[in-house]
C-alpha cells in the first residue's frame, strides 16, 4: 500500500491485509518454544527523514533485505519477549506490556535507532494478537509469545547511526515451561567469560548480547549443568542467569528472611518479572498484600551478591532458596551451583515441590494474575 509517513507511529494509519492461505496450527502438545509462528506480522517502517511510516499486519513473510544493511554488519538489532494469556472465557491479557515498551525505547536508544510512543504500540500489539487470537492456546499455562524487534536497514557500510529502521513484531504459540512438573536447574558459576561489564549493554535487550552467550552455555551444558551464572569482577559479584534475573533468599540470626537481587546497576537486563517479584515480596512485607507462601517476617533489598556470601551461607545453613525470574518459565528454582571445583548445594522447598516456597508464591501469583484469576492492574485487555 501507499506509505503515509508520520513523525511517530500512528495507529489511525495501520493498513490489514489478511492471510488468504491460513496455516495448519500444529497441535498445543507439539509446541516447541518459538519454532511456530501464527498467520500474520505487524511492521513499521521508520527513516530519518520521513519518520515512522504507516504501521501494517500482513500475512507472515519473509523480509526483503540488502546485504549491505546495517543489521547485518554490525548488530544494530534488538528485541523483546512479554505474552499474550487467553482465559476460558476467551478473553486475551497482556502483562505489563507498557514495561516492554519502555525497556525497547531504552534499548533503541542505547544503539541510536528511533524511539517511539510505546502505547501506539502496545495497541498495534493488541491488534495483531486479536487477529491471531486462534492461535492462543487456552490450556492453562499455554500463552502467546511476542517478539517485538527493530533492526537498522541502512543499505551502506560504515559504523554510524542508521538512516533507516524497521520495527516489526511477530507471535509464537508456546506450551507451558513446566510440562514434566517443576525441576530445579544447575547453575555453573562461570569465571572464563562475562556477560556484561560495567559500561557495557548488559542492561539493554540488544541482539548482540546473545550470540556470544550461547559458547559459555554451551560450555557449562557440557560440564553438565543447565545455566551459565553470570559473575562479575574479581569478587565473583553474581549479576544473572542464563537469561533469566536472579534471586537468593538468606535466613538472618532473628529469623527473619531476606530475599536479594542483584541492583541493576548497568550489567543486569531490567527484567519485568524480576520487578514484578519485587513490587510483590515488597507490599508482602509491608502487609499490604499476602502472598501464600511467603514468609511472615520478610525483608526485601537489592544489593551486591558475591559468590562468598553463598558458600558462608551454605556452611552456616543460612541458604533457603536461589531462583532464575523471566517472562519464559516466570520462576526457575537452583538447587546446584558449581562453582570453582565444588557444589554449592541449595535447598529446593519441601520434598516434590522442585522450588523454594518463595518461588512458588511468585510463581503462583504471576500466573493468577496472567490469568485473569487474580485482580490486578497489570494485566492489560487485549
Ligand atoms: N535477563 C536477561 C539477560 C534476559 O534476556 C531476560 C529475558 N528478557 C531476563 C533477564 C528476564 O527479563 P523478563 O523478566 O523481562 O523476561
Amino acid at each position: 500500500g501507499e506509505l503515509i509517513s508520520t513523525p511517530d507511529i500512528d495507529v489511525s494509519q495501520l493498513q490489514v491485509e489478511l492471510t488468504k492461505n491460513p496455516k495448519t496450527r500444529p497441535p498445543a502438545s507439539k509446541l516447541i518454544f518459538g519454532h511456530t509462528f501464527t498467520d500474520h506480522m505487524l511492521t513499521i517502517p521508520w527513516s530519518e527523514s520521513t519518520g515512522w511510516g504507516a504501521p501494517e499486519i500482513k500475512p507472515y513473510q519473509p523480509l526483503c533485505l540488502d546485504p549491505s544493511a546495517t543489521v547485518f554488519h554490525y548488530a544494530f538489532t534488538l528485541f523483546e519477549g512479554t505474552k499474550a494469556y487467553k482465559d476460558n472465557e476467551g478473553t486475551v491479557r497482556l502483562f505489563r506490556p507498557d514495561m516492554n515498551m519502555a525497556r525497547m525505547n531504552r534499548s533503541a536508544a542505547r544503539i541510536a535507532l528511533p524511539t517511539f510512543d510505546g502505547e501506539a504500540l502496545t495497541e498495534l500489539i493488541k491488534k495483531l494478537v486479536m487477529i491471531d487470537s486462534e492461535w492462543i492456546p487456552k490450556e492453562k499455562g499455554y500463552s502467546l509469545y511476542i517478539r517485538p524487534t527493530m533492526i537498522g536497514t541502512q543499505n551502506a557500510l560504515g559504523v554510524g547511526p542508521s538512516s533507516d529502521a524497521l520495527l516489526f513484531v511477530i507471535c509464537s504459540p508456546v506450551g507451558p515451561y513446566y510440562a514434566s512438573g517443576f525441576k530445579p536447574v544447575q547453575l555453573y558459576a562461570t569465571t572464563e567469560f562475562v556477560r556484561a561489564a560495567p559500561g557495557g549493554t548488559g542492561g539493554y535487550k540488544l541482539g548482540s548480547n546473545y550470540a556470544p552467550g550461547v559458547v559459555p552455555q554451551a560450555a557449562a551444558a557440557k560440564a553438565g549443568y543447565s545455566q551459565n551464572l553470570w559473575l562479575l569482577g574479581d569478587e565473583h559479584a553474581l549479576t544473572e542467569v542464563g537469561t533469566m534475573n536472579l534471586f537468593v533468599a538468606f535466613k538472618k540470626p532473628d529469623g527473619t528472611i531476606e530475599l536479594t537481587t542483584p541492583p541493576l546497576a548497568d550489567v543486569v537486563l531490567p527484567g519485568v518479572t524480576r520487578d514484578s517479584a519485587l513490587k510483590l515480596a515488597r507490599d508482602h512485607a509491608a502487609g499490604k498484600i499476602r502472598i501464600p507462601g511467603f514468609p511472615e517476617k520478610l525483608e526485601v533489598s537489592e544489593r551486591k551478591l558475591v559468590m562468598a556470601d553463598l558458600v558462608e551461607a551454605e556452611k552456616n545453613g543460612t541458604l533457603v532458596e536461589v531462583f532464575g525470574t523471566g517472562t519464559a518459565a516466570i520462576v526457575s528454582a537452583v538447587d546446584k551451583i558449581g562453582y570453582l571445583g565444588r557444589d554449592i548445594v541449595i535447598p529446593c522447598g519441601p520434598a516434590g515441590q522442585g522450588m523454594g516456597d518463595i518461588a512458588k508464591g511468585v510463581l503462583e501469583t504471576l500466573q493468577g494474575i496472567q490469568s485473569g484469576e487474580l485482580e490486578s492492574e497489570w494485566a492489560v485487555i487485549a
